[in-house]
C-alpha cells in the first residue's frame, strides 16, 4: 500500500484511458482525468513522487502552500526542485489555507494575492489552486475566478449538497486523505467508470517501499529530522563535532 509501485499502477490505469488533463484542459472537455497532488509537510516527497511520473512520461498538477508550518516554500532547495518539477512539464499550483478565513470577499482577495505572489517568485505563472481542508461554506461558494481556476469547482467537483440519490456524480471524486480512500481506490472500475474523474493524492503518504499509516509517519518524521540537521550543519561550522551524534539517532530507510 502506498508504494512507489501501487502508484505506477494508478498512472498505467490513467494513460491507458487516455483522457488525462490539466484543469485548463478539462474546462472544455467531456471526458477528463485530473491528477492532483496537495502538498502537505514535504517538498521532497512531492519531487520524488514527480520524478516517478516523468520516468513514466506522465505529467500532473501539483499544489503547494505558503503557510504550511513544516515546510518553506520559498527556500532555495524547494524552489530549485519546484522549477525542475515545473521545467518536466508539471503543473505547479497553490494550496490555499484558509488559516481561519471565513469571510468570502477576504478569501477570494488572499488566493488573488497568493497566486500572484507565487508566480512573481516562481518566475512562471500559476494558474491553479486547491483549497487545504475546505470549508463547506467553501464549497458551496464555488469561487470561481477571472484567469484562475479553482480545482473544487463545479466544473472538476461535485459538492455532496448537491447530490440526491438521483443525480448521478458528474465528477467521481477520489482522494487519499490519512490513507484512506473515502470514495474509493482509483483502480480500474473505478478511472474508467466515469467521464470525468478527479483522483488525488498526497504526496507524503507515498515512498519506494510504501508503508502504512504509522511507519510512513515514522519515516517522514525521519527525513524532516535529518533536514533539520542538515539545515543546521550548512549554516554553523561549529556543528560539525555533534553532526555524526544526531546522524546516529537516525534510521533512515532508503
Ligand atoms: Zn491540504
Amino acid at each position: 500500500m502506498f508504494s512507489f509501485d501501487d502508484y505506477k499502477e494508478i498512472v498505467r490505469i490513467v494513460k491507458n484511458v487516455g483522457t488525462h488533463a490539466t484543469y485548463k484542459e478539462a474546462l472544455n472537455r467531456d471526458k477528463f482525468i485530473l491528477m492532483r497532488h496537495d502538498v502537505e509537510y514535504s517538498v521532497d516527497r512531492a519531487y520524488a513522487l514527480a520524478k516517478v511520473e516523468s520516468s513514466m512520461d506522465f505529467t500532473s498538477t501539483y499544489f503547494f502552500q505558503w503557510t504550511n508550518n513544516s515546510y518553506n516554500v520559498l527556500s532555495r532547495r524547494n524552489m530549485d526542485m519546484i522549477k525542475d518539477m515545473h521545467e518536466r512539464g508539471h503543473q505547479i499550483g497553490l494550496h490555499f489555507a484558509l488559516n481561519g478565513m471565513t469571510d468570502m470577499k477576504q478569501i477570494r482577495k488572499q488566493i488573488v494575492k497568493e497566486m500572484d505572489i507565487l508566480s512573481e517568485m516562481f518566475g512562471f505563472k500559476t494558474d491553479t489552486f486547491s483549497f487545504h481542508r475546505p470549508s463547506k461554506d467553501v464549497l458551496r461558494e464555488n469561487i470561481k475566478l477571472p484567469g484562475i481556476i479553482n480545482a473544487y469547482q463545479d466544473d472538476f467537483f461535485t459538492f455532496a449538497e448537491n447530490v440526491t440519490e438521483d443525480t448521478p456524480v458528474k465528477v467521481k471524486y477520489m482522494s487519499d486523505a490519512n490513507h484512506i480512500w473515502r470514495y474509493g481506490y482509483p483502480n480500474k472500475d473505478n478511472i474508467t467508470g466515469y467521464d470525468k474523474v478527479q483522483i488525488l493524492t498526497h504526496p507524503f503518504a507515498w515512498c519506494k517501499k510504501g508503508y502504512d499509516n504509522f511507519n510512513n509517519y515514522k519515516l517522514l518524521a525521519e527525513e524532516k529530522f535529518k533536514e533539520i540537521i542538515e539545515s543546521i550543519d550548512n549554516e554553523c561550522k561549529d556543528f560539525g563535532e555533534y553532526k555524526d551524534w544526531f546522524m546516529e539517532r537516525t534510521v533512515i530507510e532508503k
